[in-house]
């Protein structure tokens, strides 16, 4: 029998099983009132809400990977890379007791790093392939043979990582750096990690306790040459086959892979991971180059001899504690982090006395926590005015009007974001004091306010009003009238200016000494918010066809932007526009169009210099200026419009506009003016954030199974049950569906 039967004959056997289960409806059923027509003969019904296609190669079963770790990774691709970003820290939930167990420990201590795109490589040497590159994990998702594997012993990659948990965590050579297996040594927690020189969290074998999430069909890391790591058994559940020299092998389905080495029995054993990369990949300098990198902050410490740390925990987000004794003496290492003044504050207790140290780093410490998003969506802008007779101007759609609930104790909800706020803001007073306010405030019975983002901030100016606010539901302090509002982020590179909106509607870097109490001649205010925890980066999925879906906000994005031209023919443009077989392109309102903007990238000081202040990655042909938004600019003679700065521009001429001198403001200008358009549309379904949810009702279940079954052997690339866009619907694709099994994340 060769292999494409037995294939089938796996898979109609499955297909009588699971048909006999899902007629005795053990299977989730989707929400619709009536599903009679959805049963195994007509699955397709579904398909016209399909919006997004599988990466290619192994970018499917890595995104099926990662995306049950999520907030704590974000990730993307390109035709050729898995982009992943992370900071390191596994969730508290799942290891709640990193450190723990370690008994050969050099006194460092797990702090968040910044693995992010948004970030520099510090690897200093210029031939590095990391040099100057985005601080981001980049594996390839159509791996290549290498013609001479290169051996992870003898003293290679012993710098840096040599593959990536599905976790975001990364994956030193099970060898430490004097040759010694970490894990024999007792250099590793509970987990198979702990901390090395840069205080960055990392394991040295397998974490084969991802399974606990994953099964043991997924797998648990990804070799940075692209190549699976599974556990201890095949992804089938069955025995272990036996290993080629460099510790893989090629069978089923499931292509080149390589193990965890050991057995649930006897746990991880030598060698722990392969033994050399079966794929290519560069070794420089000592390791997988290029590669992101931790920045250290306090000196490395050194060996403590006897110690054994014996405890450890999370009490809040940034905080972290853990004991450790030394012939039978206890001592205590905690540490809190303040990601507004990017500094650590380490903390030593010992019977002796207590020792506290603080460290800062502006590069090391990310600005905000990995977090899920905090709005559910983007409100629209509330202009209602019609501008021009050209159809397709922002007051010509209705999508998310903007919807509030007075609480009547104080606080306002955002219907549409989700966001809690206060009615009547706390008043005039320096960003510090703004900052500090937040732990003061006890409102509606809530005391877990803080300053927004700027894009929350952002989220509630109505564009047809000015001031721009709905004064039904956000009011001035009795103090005096508002004209600016804090946020919680500074701009850039440059601390002195702190992200602020304004009461004509627009939001740009301001300095901090602008406001009266600070000796300026503005009333800056502070005006808090609470609800789900703030994050700044967004879960986009590169769909493959020129377009980018943005899965927090259900927007999809065209990836190439349109030439520039005046606002009219803007308008009419993206209107005009098919983009993948869309036809309801638009162009974006202003506050869809500055969520595209990302924060943490407006670090230009010149507009020479200047990058598009987006992810470059997924947007390679956004150039560094200004897009116009959909949003005509209200009052007076309805002759500007919105747009967003996404590079620097100080020589617009002042009858056109201001001025605009930095990277995400947004501002207006003439409509006759000319910039290029981003268009949008929304999308019909976020399936994209699970992909293997191929009928897009957010649980991945017998129905996505029919529609892999009912397209079997199908040879069409385009086919939605392709999962991995091999060209042919079979045993991969059914195995990463049943992978994916249950509720999308
Ligand atoms: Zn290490
Ligand atoms: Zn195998």
């Amino acid at each position: 029998m060769n292999r494409r039967e037995d294939m089938i004959d796996h898979a109609q056997a499955l297909a009588i099983a699971l048909a006999a289960t899902i007629t005795t409806g053990a299977f989730a059923h989707p929400p619709e009132a009536s599903d009679e027509h959805q049963h195994l003969d007509e699955p397709p019904a579904l398909l016209s809400l399909i919006a997004c296609a599988a990466p290619p190669g192994n970018g499917a079963l890595m995104a099926a990977s990662f995306a049950p770790f999520r907030p704590n990774v974000r990730f993307y691709w390109d035709a050729s890379y898995f982009y992943e970003e992370s900071d390191s820290m596994p969730s508290s939930t799942l290891m709640p007791n990193i450190m723990t167990g370690i008994t050969a420990w050099q006194q460092q201590i797990p702090v968040p790093t910044a693995y992010f795109g948004s970030v520099l490589n510090p690897e200093t040497n210029t031939a590095s392939l990391g040099y100057g590159q985005p601080n981001v994990w980049r594996i390839p998702m159509l791996p290549v043979p290498a013609a001479a594997p290169i051996s992870l012993s003898g003293g290679n990659f012993q710098r840096g990582a040599v593959a990536l948990a599905s976790n975001g965590i990364p994956i030193f050579n099970p060898r430490n750096n004097t040759g010694q297996f970490s894990y024999a040594i007792g250099e590793l927690d509970i987990y198979g990690g702990h901390c090395g020189r840069a205080d960055d969290y990392h394991y040295h074998i397998a974490p084969v306790h991802l399974q606990s999430v994953l099964g043991v069909s997924t797998p648990v890391a990804w070799a940075l040459d692209g190549y699976p790591i599974y556990g201890y058994t095949e992804p089938d559940g069955s025995a272990r086959l036996a290993l080629d020299a460099d510790g893989g092998h090629t069978h089923g389905t499931w292509g080149y892979h390589y193990h965890a080495i050991g057995s649930d029995a006897t746990g991880p054993q030598s060698p722990y991971l392969m033994n050399a990369f079966h794929g290519t990949v560069v070794n420089y300098g000592g390791q997988v180059d290029p590669q992101p990198s931790a920045l250290s902050f306090m000196p490395a410490g050194n060996p403590l001899a006897g110690a054994r740390i014996t405890a450890s925990s999370r009490p809040s987000a940034d905080s972290f504690s853990m004991t450790y004794t030394v012939n039978g003496v206890s001592y205590v290492v905690s540490y809190q982090l303040n990601r507004v003044t990017k500094a650590v504050a380490v903390h030593r207790e010992s019977p002796t006395g207590t020792t506290d140290l603080t460290y800062s780093n502006t590069s090391r410490f990310p600005r905000y926590a990995m977090a899920a998003k905090s709005m559910n969506l983007v409100p629209d802008t509330g202009q209602t005015i019609s501008a021009t007779a050209t159809f397709g101007e922002d007051s010509d759609y209705t999508i998310n009007a903007p919807s509030f609930t007075d609480n009547s104790n104080g606080t306002i909800t955002d219907n549409i974001t989700g966001l809690m706020w206060q009615k009547v803001d706390a008043g005039e007073m320096t960003w510090d004091n703004a900052v500090a306010g937040a732990a003061t405030l006890s409102l509606g019975g809530f005391t877990d306010w803080r300053l927004p983002t700027p894009a929350e901030a952002f989220s509630i100016l109505n564009h047809g009003r000015n001031p721009a606010l709905d004064s039904t539901y956000f009011q001035s302090n009795p103090a005096g009238t508002s004209q600016y509002w804090w946020t919680n982020d500074t701009y850039g590179t440059d601390t002195t200016r702190v992200w602020s909106t304004n009461a004509g509607g627009g939001i740009g870097p301001h300095s901090k000494t602008q406001t009266v109490s600070a000796g300026g001649t503005s009333r800056f205010c502070a005006r808090y918010v609470r609800g789900a925890a703030a994050s700044v980066g967004h879960n986009y999925y590169n769909n493959g066809d020129g377009t980018i879906t943005d899965i927090d906000t259900g927007l999809m994005w065209t990836q190439v932007p349109g030439s520039a031209r005046n606002w009219n023919a803007a308008i009419t443009y993206a209107e005009g526009l098919t983009t993948a077989t869309y036809t309801d392109w638009r162009l974006p309102n202003v506050k869809e169009l500055q969520s595209l903007v990302d924060i943490t990238m407006t670090t230009a000081t010149s507009a020479a210099t200047a990058k598009a202040a987006l992810n470059r990655t997924l947007f390679p042909a956004a150039t560094a200026t200004a897009y116009w938004s959909s949003t005509a600019l209200a009052g007076g003679s309805l002759t500007s419009a919105w747009l967003v700065e996404f590079g620097i521009n100080t020589s617009v001429p002042a009858a056109n506009g201001p001025s605009r001198g930095f990277q995400g403001l947004v501002s207006y200008e003439v409509q006759a003016s000319t910039y290029p358009v981003f268009a949008v549309r929304t999308a019909s379904t976020l399936a994209c954030d699970c992909p293997y949810d191929l009928n897009g009702d957010r649980t991945v279940n017998g129905f996505d199974l029919a529609l892999v079954l009912s397209n079997w052997g199908v040879a069409n690339g385009t086919a939605i049950a392709d999962t991995n866009h091999d060209g042919i619907v079979d045993g991969q694709d059914l195995g990463v569906v049943l992978g994916a099994w249950g509720p999308c994340p």
